[in-house]
Formats: C-alpha cells, sequence, structure tokens
C-alpha cells in the first residue's frame, strides 16, 4: 500500500445506483478533497500509445490508471488556454469491495502540474507493495477543474528487470499438434520463437510444468481429461495455475495450454496489459492445441506447431499492453472507446480497409467491464475466403499484433513495439 497519510475516508461505487456513499467522521482533512464522481471508470495503463480520447474527456471526473510498485510516472495533457486556473490532481487508490462490485478510493497524492512545452506534467512514484489501480480528479479549489485535458499521456519507467523466465502450464490431455509436435516441442518452438522475435528483452528459460501434478491443485485438473476453458471451470484463464510454486521461479510468464477454448475459432486470450508475472489474476495467456470451429462445439480443428506458438507471441503481446494494430469490433465492445481504431504507435502501420469493411465484427468477448481489465480474443478465422484480398493487402498484415493471421505471414514487432514490451517488461515486479 502507499504511504498514506490519511485523515479522511470516503468511498463511492462503480454501480449506479450505489453513488457516493457519505464520508467518514474522521478529523477534516486540511486540504480539501475532490473525490471522482464517474460512474464508469476508463482505464489506463502506462506506455499505452492510443488515442484514448475517453481518457482525456474523463480525466476530470475520474479515470483509472494501472500503477506497480516502485515506478516512477509522468501524467500529461495539453494545456487549456481559456482557462487560467491551474488544476491540482488528486490520485486515490481504489480498493474493492468483498463482491467485486463496488470502489472505495482513499486519496494518497494531491500534485500541482509543471508546465512543459504546452502541457500540464504531473510526475509522482508509486510505492505500492503490489500492483494497483489509481484514480484521478482534477480541481482547482473546492470544485472540479473546468477545462479541457486534451491528448493525455502517461508513461511508466519500471525498477525490474529486463529479464523473465516462460512456464508453459500443460493442463489435461492434448494431443500431437497437426506437424506432429508433442508438449516438449512446443515448449523448444516457444523459447526459440521468444529469443528470435522479443529481442528487446531476454528470455531466461522455460519450464514445463503439468497441472496435475500441481502441489496443491494437482488434483482439479486430471492429465486424461482434455481442458476446455470456459467451461471446465468458471476461470478460463486458470489464474490459479500461474505463479508455479516449485523450484524457486514464481516469477514467469505463465502460458496455460489446454485443449481447447470453448469460443468460436478462439485459439488463444490474454488480458490487455496484464501486468502479473507472480500468480494470481491477470497472470496468464491461454493457448489451445485445438481449435473450435465456427459451427461450434461439435466441430473442431486440430492447430499447428506454427500457430500455437505464434498465438502465444501474440496474446504476450497483449499481456505486455501491445493493443491490435488495427482495433477489431471487439475491441470497440470493450475498450468503449471509438477513438482507439489502432495502436497508436507511429511504426505500426494500420488498416483502414479492415475498419471501413468492419471485417473483424463478431464480439467474442462478453468481457467483465468492471472492475476487471478488459479481456482480449485472438481470432484466427474470422475472415472469409472472400475477405483474403483486403486482408492480405492490409500494411499491418505481418505484423504480430495484426488481430487475424495467414499461415506463415508474421514478420516480427515494430521497433517501437519492442520498445513497450520492454518497458512495461521493466514495470512488472519480477
Ligand atoms: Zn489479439
Amino acid at each position: 500500500m502507499c504511504h498514506v497519510e490519511l485523515k479522511k475516508f470516503c468511498c463511492w461505487f462503480s454501480l449506479p445506483l450505489l453513488l457516493l456513499a457519505g464520508c467518514s467522521e474522521d478529523p477534516p482533512d486540511p486540504e480539501y478533497t475532490v473525490f471522482p464522481d464517474n460512474e464508469y471508470f476508463f482505464s489506463y495503463a502506462p506506455n499505452d500509445m492510443a488515442a484514448n480520447d475517453s481518457v482525456s474527456a474523463n480525466l476530470t471526473h475520474g479515470v483509472k490508471l494501472s500503477v506497480h510498485p516502485n515506478a516512477s510516472y509522468e501524467l500529461s495533457f495539453k494545456k487549456d488556454p481559456t482557462v487560467s486556473e491551474i488544476p491540482i490532481l488528486q490520485l486515490f487508490h481504489l480498493y474493492l469491495n468483498e463482491d467485486s462490485t463496488a470502489y472505495y478510493g482513499k486519496k494518497i497524492r494531491t500534485l500541482e502540474p509543471k508546465e512543459i512545452n504546452g502541457r500540464y506534467v504531473y510526475n509522482f512514484i508509486c510505492e505500492e507493495r503490489d500492483n494497483a489501480e489509481w484514480a484521478t480528479s482534477l480541481s482547482v479549489e473546492t470544485s472540479f477543474y473546468r477545462g479541457r485535458t486534451d491528448s493525455v499521456r502517461f508513461i511508466g519507467s519500471g525498477a525490474y528487470s529486463d529479464h523473465f523466465s516462460l512456464n508453459l502450464v500443460v493442463v489435461g490431455k492434448h494431443t500431437l499438434t497437426s506437424d506432429s509436435v508433442d508438449v516438449e516441442g512446443i515448449a523448444q518452438k516457444t523459447l526459440e520463437a521468444f529469443r528470435k522475435y522479443y529481442t528487446s528483452v531476454h528470455i531466461d528459460t522455460i519450464y514445463i510444468r503439468y497441472a496435475d501434478k500441481h502441489p496443491t491443485l494437482g488434483k482439479k485438473y486430471p492429465a486424461n481429461e482434455p481442458w476446455l476453458a470456459g467451461k471446465s471451470s468458471e476461470d478460463m484463464f486458470l489464474y490459479e495455475l500461474g505463479g508455479w510454486p516449485e523450484d524457486g521461479v514464481r516469477e514467469a510468464l505463465d502460458i496455460v495450454y489446454v485443449y481447447r477454448i470453448e469460443r468460436e475459432m478462439t485459439i488463444g486470450y490474454a488480458s490487455l496489459f496484464s501486468g502479473n508475472l507472480g500468480g494470481g489474476a491477470f497472470s496468464t495467456v491461454l493457448v489451445g492445441n485445438y481449435v473450435m470451429s465456427s459451427e461450434g462445439a461439435r466441430s473442431e480443428r486440430l492447430l499447428s506447431s506454427g500457430e500455437i506458438v505464434e498465438t502465444i507471441l501474440h496474446e504476450t503481446g497483449h499481456f505486455f499492453g501491445l493493443r491490435h494494430t488495427t482495433s477489431t469490433m471487439n475491441d470497440f465492445a470493450v475498450s468503449l472507446d471509438a477513438s482507439i481504431i489502432e495502436d497508436g504507435i507511429e511504426d505500426t502501420p494500420y488498416c483502414e480497409e479492415l475498419l471501413r469493411r468492419r471485417l473483424l465484427k463478431e464480439p467474442v468477448a462478453s468481457a467483465p467491464r468492471r472492475p476487471f481489465m478488459p479481456a482480449v480474443g485472438y481470432d484466427r478465422t474470422i475472415w472469409e475466403a472472400s475477405d483474403y484480398e483486403v486482408i492480405s493487402n492490409c500494411p499491418d498484415v505481418r505484423n504480430f499484433m495484426f488481430p487475424a493471421s495467414l499461415d506463415d505471414y508474421f514478420e516480427g514487432f515494430s521497433d517501437q513495439q519492442l520498445d513497450l514490451i520492454r518497458r512495461n517488461l521493466m514495470l512488472f515486479p519480477h
């Protein structure tokens, strides 16, 4: 938790009907507190370059910031030249109530800006022990700031190393891939691919973990049963298998390898900017051995080792905060922000034609909106043969973060994507 001297404790709720409970009767705060009053908190992750107009529009009344222990942050936005008053940034640590339906906020910072190149800039260090979510408000004395807060930027610099290891967590029954590769082969190819494409960071090694051998949870995951993620258990991501408790290596990227994901045409799944290498919520990325076809549960296709490894690379990109180079309809449904049509990274092009034709149109996730971070699905076969020409002509089709795949088409990540991966890895405690 952040060091805080709290003179006042107040709370607010994210459910529309439960807005703003009263403050406690603690001694009065010498400085006035302006609590966020938004019903819905848009989330903002450090180093996200996307447009995020909804964050800009809501910064004054409350957006959520993802923060990590010991990291330094800079939050900034364009100064509104029509307003002379200087906005004070107040930051609040968010706590969830027991059934995860409401937030409580404690004020932890009151910051004045520096003015640099026409922008208001606020710097702070996160002194939390764990990953946390903070909320914002901008005020002038006792009222909300009235100026515009355009082009918000949130830059984070972390304190951790640029090395990490991989855990391939094998859950339930698997078969050889369509090109006859077994689990050990998938692990080897995954390690080679990470070292080839994640060139801005260092991969120490890969461990293979069999879920049925888990020291405390093994019985839940029998080796001979096909695991259907999203059906076999309530937690599709199997977060409880993250942070493997053996070998003294808990802080690794946990890649959960299941029989298949119980969503049509979905090979892999990850949460955008998961930010957790140590087990628990948001600690895993998910990949299948088979993919369910568009005809539903009775029809499936065996995947190749190449498809599986590419998917792991793609999902891991999301884990480290990379968005799709071109947003899908599902991405819009999750972010609720129509300004995020692409990732905002300068050296990754995006595909206007794909957006225009709304080819990537099926929302696959009924993602929990609050309080959790958005889930991002990876559809690989959402295009019909007739769409092939449009997709193959997209300028970003060869980037790993393109939202669909053509066989053997990937070239890798861009330099700026690789830089973002490294910066965000160093934010995540490990
Ligand atoms: Zn994706």
